[in-house]
């Protein structure tokens, strides 16, 4: 990719804060790859489109430390879970023969799992070899007659959020626009409702979470075309250009799509969330509101009256026990706003959020939601957090998977809310979920045992009265 092309990405005219100030995202800086480069953000922005096969050209490592790393779920093809790679060694690259492998994986990839397309992704060492990725993908696309499609994402262009961007821009360019949408099936406009064509950017259906929210689109009419990419199909990312409307989902990694479908086919879009009950709420609503069609905004209101009353009367046994909790959220980029509002509606207290990969645009939504004091953590090493739950009184941890032991060392309650957790949080039903899973882990008996001081620490006519 080239310099003007990065820097293109970077500068993106959607942006609030670009719009404000000129200033472009943050470029990257030495350093900023780690704990995910713009390969990592490209796969993992595209992984979960479920049928097709996903090829990484490069060193076994670039795959070996990213596959299959999603709790994310597809209700069909599992191929996506399959990891491929070219696996290019010193020999081929001295030898130069990391295109010709490229060419035959395809070959291989096609052959073996008749897959509905191929996604090549560019990682470092091709792009500094200079192997011509865009070329070798056309000869094999013209040659087995399977759309191969790349992801020119070396790590070394920059930040995951960067490579979220790029795998946004590759669909745009290649996939989108290139099919038409099926005919609603027969039965489909029940009642005279009328339906209306939407697509979801930026939902991965962690956990299966998208089944919660999709029944209530189903029921107002609000048809799905494509989400990108949870759960997604090729033929469904190739339909894209006829939605009516473009919800971005908890982020604006992938706002290049919206902005550019808006465009070219003036599609209109808006950003939301389905964690917790105001978000989830606000979501159907902004549907309602950009589709322009007074039925639906009636029968959306009925809707969210109905469900509300379900999901308080939910809540309410949990809501009890979580009312006045305290809270520290050390998450990415996506969650550390959206989760926000989920628990404020559990009536929990967030004390501070991290922020290491956050847009700045999350930044203010964060401002939005916590205040402008809002306590935002740039460097969430174990110390410093450990730090922060004890200064503040935390009650409990929310973050990823590899913070559990910081958490679990210092005898602090965590939850899991990253991509590898099991339990989806979305939509009414989804925060029911999430109002357990808190509860479960803060009274969990576990917290006291560990907190009380051990057999040895105590005078002996206490341990043997027990
Ligand atoms: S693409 Fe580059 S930065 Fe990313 S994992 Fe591979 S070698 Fe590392």
């Amino acid at each position: 990719m080239k310099q003007k092309d990065i820097a293109a990405l970077l500068d993106e005219p959607a942006c609030t804060h670009n719009k404000k100030s000129k200033s472009g995202c943050a470029k990257p800086k030495p350093g900023s790859a780690a704990g995910g480069c713009a390969f990592d953000g490209a796969q993992i922005a595209l992984l979960p489109i479920a049928d097709v096969a996903h090829i990484v050209h490069g060193p076994i490592a670039c795959a070996g430390s990213s596959w299959d790393n999603r709790g994310t779920r597809s209700s069909g093809p599992r191929l996506y879970k399959i990891g491929m790679t070219t696996d290019l060694t010193e020999q081929d690259v001295i030898m130069g023969r990391g295109e010709k492998r490229l060419f035959h994986s395809i070959k291989q990839a096609v052959d073996t799992y008749s897959p509905a397309a191929v996604f090549v992704y560019n990682t470092c060492v091709p792009a500094l070899v200079g192997d011509d990725v865009g070329a070798v993908c056309k000869a094999a696309e013209e040659r087995w007659g399977t759309p191969v499609v790349p992801v020119d994402a070396a790590g070394f262009y920059g930040t995951k959020n960067l490579g979220n961007r790029i795998a946004g821009e590759a669909m745009v360019k290649y996939v989108c626009g290139t099919r038409e949408p099926d005919p609603l099936p027969d039965g489909a406009q029940r009642d005279g409702m009328k339906i209306h064509d939407v697509n979801l950017v930026g939902e991965y259906n962690i956990a299966g979470e998208l089944w919660h929210v999709l029944p209530l689109l189903d029921e107002l009419g609000i048809r799905v075309l494509c989400t990108l990419s949870g759960d997604a199909r090729f033929r469904e990312v190739q339909t894209m250009h006829r939605a009516k409307v473009n919800m971005m989902v908890c982020s604006k990694a992938m706002i290049n799509v919206a902005r550019k479908l808006e465009d070219a086919f003036g599609t209109r879009w808006f950003e939301g969330s389905f964690y917790g009950v105001q978000d989830m709420n606000n979501a159907l609503r902004d549907f309602a509101r950009l589709i322009e069609d007074p039925d639906l905004s009636e029968r959306t209101e009925q809707l969210i009256t109905r469900e509300e009353a379900k999901i308080n009367a939910a809540l309410e046994p949990w809501r009890e026990q979580l009312r006045g909790k305290k809270v520290l959220l050390y998450t990415g980029g996506v969650k550390s706003w959206s989760i926000i509002s989920a628990l404020q509606d559990l009536g929990m207290t967030v004390v501070a959020t991290g922020t290491k990969k956050s847009t700045e645009e999350d930044k203010a939504r964060i401002r939005e939601l916590m205040g402008e004091d809002a306590k935002m953590i740039e460097d969430g090493n174990p110390r410093a957090l450990i730090d922060i739950v004890r200064e503040n009184h935390v009650d409990v941890l929310i973050a990823g998977g590899r913070n559990m032991y910081t958490a679990l060392k210092a005898r602090v309650p965590f939850l899991d809310i990253n991509q590898e957790r099991d339990f989806g949080y979305e939509g009414y039903q989804g925060m029911v979920e999430l109002a357990r899973q808190l509860a479960l882990t803060l009274n969990s008996p576990v917290w006291e045992a560990v907190r009380a001081p051990a057999p040895w620490q105590r005078p002996v006519r206490e341990v043997v009265n027990g």
